[in-house]
């Protein structure tokens, strides 16, 4: 290594640091070398990006006989015995006596059998936790410990640890300290100017790497996981700024007219105003709209928030200069409510049109599903062909399948999820010369940051505010049966007042089959039982299409009282009369789905109930949350913070990832920071020529599978 170090001039740059085999540290034989390459550290900059889990910070501890009962102390003591004891419930116990110069205590550990062999006499170890007072003696249960070994200093680093691996916290920490002195008379390569540094108050790379393995101080532990994350934040966001620049360059799209009057016409003979929001996403979207480059837009909108009004208004801009619109969902039932729906918006909207005799005509709509066949298909598509339909509804099979456009100008699409990179591929194949203008929409609460890095190749329009005059969705947790027996009678006296209910069975993410066997039991159930004075109809996903809708018609047409459902009905019902939304078993749904639950409800001028019900009274944070918050961005927030996705990619990606340190939580602000950064490095120089370290820093680190998630989600 240090030949490497002394016969290179400049600082090092990670390129340099993944070619030093860690063998080449001191103190790193054969064994060692084995054990760290099954703790995933093979070269240097491994080693260095092996960040520690926590810190503990010894200008906090305190000595064993200044502790007293109720404290919550930091202490490190060094264990002097340990033993294990079976419990009457057959669990185990470990009993371990600890101890400093000045005193010492016991530490109980119920549930964690394995601690008996981490923990061996000799070993010294941090503790933190609340001292207990034990027949007269000091002790503490289940605190949590940390190896530190025979580390000094201050502040010291604790590196993740797993029971399988033997290398040790402190091992990890004196081979960082040995790699981070070798590097001392080099440095290390800072992709970041110093300009942008000081004005984001950034510290240097190599200063942050040493702060984060070894801090003087927790500030300055911090400041260093600030630095290193932004680092993180910065090759991504370089990366997607780069692949958006790109498709911009490479596609050519169409500069729609915008600024007539047909979108003023149709938003004027609204019986509403659009709210700001609104406003805001439509001005956005026409200004992309009449730009040469194509429109690549998320609008996202909570349940409700109005987004169709929005769609429709892009698809009025491409009308509007005599090309063609299509409106795209994700099922067949979905286009058809769309149909419906936007056909009623647009009712006795006439454009321009200098053929014919009154110099206008109607818009002419038309949906196009699977349903449609035989001569009305014929039609359509014929009508599609020679540009006499503005506007089509229909699935994502619109683009797939043979259908020809005479100029499509603009296609919205509704949920982005179910809406991938090779639709979109589809879509941009879908024409020789210009490339349509694309608007994806969903309902699934991104937080901005976390949209900006997920889906950071597209530009996003967030309505953030619902129409004025929604009466608020109340939301009750009933736990246990009593509770229960409570929302049975509720739905009762709201079916009695003419409104309607849903009731959502216990979701099996395991197996469809359970999962319908379930709803069918507890459809029957109800009918018996409970609800056995109502009109009770089921639904759920393995019925035959045609048995879905005539049941959807019928709950819709006020026939049935109460709809049993799996999660199909997630998505799109729109039944305004039903007030009443209960869920079984919530506490096996994730926040983000009872959210979206909950939406089925509240759509209409009565007031609404959600009921989430579980069979235990545990409390539960999911449902917590959903009591006290309706609001779905929030509620995307405190999603991620329960899942603990500290860091971006926890759960989509295993194994070497760049985003180690970064979290969506904490460094929003970081996030929109660079993408600032970013745009401004590949505006001024998209090919990265002259920040070199830069792009050999996303090669190296961002993988081929970082970047299709990204764009991917
Ligand atoms: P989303 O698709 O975002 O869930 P929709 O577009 O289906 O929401 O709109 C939900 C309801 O709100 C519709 O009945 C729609 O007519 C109504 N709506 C939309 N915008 C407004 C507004 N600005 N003021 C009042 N009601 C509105
Ligand atoms: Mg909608």
């Amino acid at each position: 290594m240090s030949q490497v170090i002394e016969t290179v001039d400049g600082p090092l740059t990670l390129g340099e640091l993944a070619q030093i085999d860690i063998a080449r540290l001191k103190g790193v034989g054969d064994a060692k070398q084995r054990a760290l390459s099954e703790y995933g550290i093979h070269d240097v900059l491994e080693l260095l990006m092996t960040y520690p889990r926590r810190w503990v910070d010894r200008t906090n501890q305190q000595r064993v006989a200044d502790a007293f009962p109720g404290q919550e102390v930091l202490l490190v003591v060094e264990v002097r015995g340990v033993e294990e004891r079976q419990m009457r419930n057959r669990r185990k116990m470990v009993n371990v006596r600890v101890g400093d110069g000045t005193g010492s205590l016991r530490i109980t550990f119920f549930n964690q059998p394995w601690r008996a062999r981490q923990l061996t006499v000799g070993l010294v170890i941090a503790i933190h936790g609340k001292v207990e007072d034990y027949r007269g003696s000091l002790q503490m249960t289940n605190p949590v410990v940390d190896l530190i070994g025979d580390r000094t200093g201050r502040i010291v680093p604790i590196y993740p640890q797993s029971e399988k691996v033997r290398v040790t916290t402190w091992e990890i920490a004196a081979l960082v300290e040995q790699a981070l002195r070798r590097c001392d008379s080099r440095g290390i390569a800072d992709p970041v100017p110093i300009s942008d540094r000081e004005r984001l108050g950034l510290v240097g790379r190599f200063e942050a790497l040493k702060a984060i393995h070894g801090p003087d101080s927790m500030t300055a532990a911090n400041d260093a996981r600030r630095r290193l994350a932004f680092d993180e934040l910065l090759r991504v966001q370089v990366e997607l700024v780069r692949r958006k620049r790109e498709l911009e360059r490479t596609s050519r799209g169409i500069q729609h007219v915008v600024g007539g009057d047909l979108v003023g016409r149709f938003v004027s003979a609204l019986p509403f105003p659009l709210t700001t929001a609104q406003q805001r996403a439509i001005a956005e979207i026409s200004e992309d709209m009449g730009s040469s480059q194509p429109m690549h837009r998320l609008l996202q909108g909570d349940v409700g928030a109005g987004k169709t009004i929005v769609a429709v208004a892009a698809l009025l801009n491409a009308v509007e200069g005599g090309h063609q619109g299509a409106l795209m969902a994700p099922t067949e039932v979905l286009a058809e409510q769309h149909g419906t729906g936007v056909r009623a918006l647009l009712d006795g909207l006439v454009i321009e049109d200098g053929d014919n005799l009154f110099g206008e005509r109607p818009l002419r709509i038309e949906l196009l599903t699977n349903r449609v066949t035989g001569q009305d298909r014929r039609e359509v598509l014929a009508g599609l062909a020679d540009g006499s339909v503005d506007i089509v509804i229909g699935t994502h099979a619109l683009i797939q399948e043979g259908v020809d456009f005479s100029s499509l100008g603009a296609v919205v699409v509704d949920e982005q999820h179910r809406f991938g990179v090779e639709q979109r591929a589809a879509l941009r194949a879908k024409s020789d010369e210009a490339v349509p203008d694309l608007l994806v929409m969903t309902a699934t609460p991104i937080p901005r940051t976390a949209a900006m890095t997920v889906y950071g190749d597209l530009d996003v329009s967030a309505l953030d505010e619902l129409p004025p005059g929604r009466t608020p969705i109340a939301t009750h947790w009933a736990a246990g049966p009593l509770a229960e027996a409570n929302v049975w009678a509720t739905v009762c006296s709201e079916v009695a007042e003419g409104r309607q209910a849903y009731v959502v069975c216990p979701l099996i993410e395991e197996s469809e089959n359970l999962e319908v066997a379930s709803a069918e039991e507890t459809f029957q159930r109800l009918a018996a039982s409970e609800l056995s004075d109502l009109r009770v109809g089921l639904l759920h996903g393995r019925m035959p299409s045609a048995g879905k809708e005539a049941t959807m018609d019928a709950f819709r047409a006020r026939e049935l009282d109460v709809l049993v459902a799996t999660t199909v009905i997630e998505v799109g019902v729109d039944v305004p009369n039903a007030t009443v939304m209960v869920v079984l078993d919530a506490d096996r749904f994730g926040i983000a789905q009872l959210h979206q639950l909950r939406g089925r409800v509240g759509r209409g001028t009565h007031a609404s109930t959600c009921w989430l019900v579980t069979s235990s009274d545990n409390v539960n944070p999911r449902i917590d949350a959903l009591v006290g918050s309706t609001d779905g961005f929030e509620l995307a927030e405190i999603d991620l913070e329960l899942r603990g996705e500290g860091t971006l990619m926890s759960s989509a990606q295993k194994g070497r990832s760049d985003l180690r340190l970064a979290s969506l939580r904490r460094d929003r602000e970081l996030i929109e920071r660079a993408r600032e950064v970013a745009f401004r490095i590949v505006d001024e120089d998209p090919e990265l020529a002259n920040s070199e370290v830069l792009r050999s820093e996303i090669a190296l680190l961002l993988s081929e599978r970082d970047g299709d998630y990204l764009t991917k989600s």
